[in-house]
């Protein structure tokens, strides 16, 4: 997998995902992982400029490299609901309920980006 491969291949899901509007910078990372916990990518974002990095481990398969992209996309399409949580999260009285509320929000998010992942998947192996 090449940065030009990752970066096409980006491109192509930031168009269907109507994320035109961020400017995306594509990193390969050397490794299995690109984050202490083993995550194989990551997506840092400043809403207010639309400015993104999103960083895939390179020792994957090239299929789960492209997915990986695609998942941080999908993250990066919760930007807005993330800022909006994290307003209201911030506003809580104490750091346990930050804490619960925080874990709570990544969780749900995490799995709502799951579930569409398994349906583009349904999509892209039959074509569509
Ligand atoms: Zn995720």
């Amino acid at each position: 997998m090449t940065h030009i491969q990752l970066e096409a291949y980006g491109r192509k899901w930031q168009r269907r995902l109507a994320l035109g509007q961020w400017q995306i910078a594509w990193e390969l990372v050397a490794g299995k992982q690109v984050t202490p916990d083993g995550s194989t990518g990551e997506v840092i974002w400043t809403l207010d400029a639309l400015k993104a990095t999103i960083r895939v481990a390179t020792i994957q398969e090239p299929e789960a490299i492209l997915n990986t992209a695609r998942h941080e996309l999908l993250h990066l399409a919760c930007a807005d609901i993330d800022a909006h949580a994290e307003n209201i999260i911030t506003r809580l009285d104490s750091a346990a309920a930050r804490g619960i509320a925080t874990a709570a929000m990544d969780n749900a998010q995490e799995q709502f980006i799951l579930r569409v992942e398994r349906a583009l998947t349904e999509l892209i192996d039959h074509g569509d």
